[in-house]
């Protein structure tokens, strides 16, 4: 890691927490992306496992479910040798009425050095990083934000398109409104040079969305051409009212991403998806096995992504005096 400490020596990383992507510059992301790149090194070595934050604790808290953002934290923080502990919503006095204030605060207590947090409620990250003195990272909350998932995205897309996006177009296909991916996708490619578009049923289209920077699209047909990358999205049924949408079948019919409806795309043209993926419904099954989908390269992103992500903020205090 000398090199890193280095490079990361001379970078001023200026972040407690990391609420969102809106708060980085491109410079930040950059720098944050790189120092990804060093990690994935490690990830690929027979030994994984770097002394970096020894003696550090992460604390995982999960109050909503999750599988790959949760094991890709816990992954990242154990590859840097941090102590990790997790909590989730049904093990835990939440279900008890705790609020999260009380909780934010029982953990603080135990003085970790960076909380995981995510949780159903849009703000509540930015809540505990007010409340709390350690730092905060966003692991996805409500409708608002998913700042490690856009910035592994990111990171999937640079190993194929190299850092610079300008002159790509990527598509956001599927259900916009409720979804915290959607909405940190759409700044960070856009701070990257990239081109957003978002497809989805007038239904499931953000009432603001057209004072976003993107072009908006009703019609996947017309939504697909010319683009370079296609990032479908789940329908978030826990997070919509009923009557959104008609039935899913129909849904599925007209919005589910098939190889003939990906050939309108730019040849090569790369699929995405923060899973879980249901198949048949927004993507179909020869698209999510296909060798443009890089649904697992996105996976594998996300732990070296995480790992930077915990690194700078878990070492952000050291050179201040003990
Ligand atoms: N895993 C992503 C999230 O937590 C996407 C999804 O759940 O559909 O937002």
């Amino acid at each position: 890691m000398n090199t890193d400490t280095q490079h990361d020596a001379q970078y001023a990383w200026k972040h407690k927490d990391l609420l969102d992507v809106s708060q980085l510059d491109k410079d930040d992301v950059q720098h944050l992306l790189d120092l990804a790149v060093s990690f994935q090194e490690i990830n690929n070595r027979s030994v994984k496992k770097v002394p970096t934050l020894k003696g550090k604790t992460v604390i995982l808290f999960f109050a909503e479910n999750s599988t790959r953002t949760k094991t890709s934290f816990d992954v990242a923080a154990k590859r840097l040798s941090a102590d990790t502990f997790s909590l989730s919503k049904s093990g835990s006095s939440i279900n008890k009425g705790e609020t999260l204030k009380d909780t934010g605060l029982t953990l603080q207590a135990m003085h970790p050095d960076v909380i995981v947090i995510r949780h159903s409620s849009s703000g509540a990250a930015e809540y505990l990083s007010k409340l709390l003195p350690c730092s905060i990272v966003n692991g996805g909350d409500g409708w608002h934000a998913h700042p490690t998932q856009a910035l592994l995205d990111s990171y999937a897309l640079r190993t194929v398109w190299g850092p610079d996006f300008t002159g790509k177009t990527l598509l956001i296909l599927g259900d916009i409104e409720h979804s915290r991916v959607a909405r940190s996708n759409l700044y960070l490619l856009n701070l990257l040079g990239a081109k957003v578009r978002l497809c989805s049923p007038r239904t499931l289209l953000p009432r603001q969305c057209g004072q976003w920077d993107c072009e908006v699209y009703t019609d996947i047909n017309e939504a697909l051409k010319g683009v370079d990358a296609v990032m479908c999205l789940r329908l978030q049924l826990e997070r919509q009212e009923a009557g959104l949408l008609p039935d899913l079948s129909e849904y599925s019919r007209r919005y589910c991403l098939t190889k003939e409806r990906l050939a309108l795309a730019n040849p090569g043209a790369y699929v995405l998806h923060p899973g879980p993926m249901n198949r048949g419904y927004e993507i179909a099954d020869d698209v999510a096995d296909s060798k443009q989908c890089l649904v697992l390269d996105q996976v594998s992103a996300g732990v070296a992504v995480r790992m930077a992500v915990l690194y700078l903020l878990g070492t952000r205090n050291d050179h201040l005096p003990a």
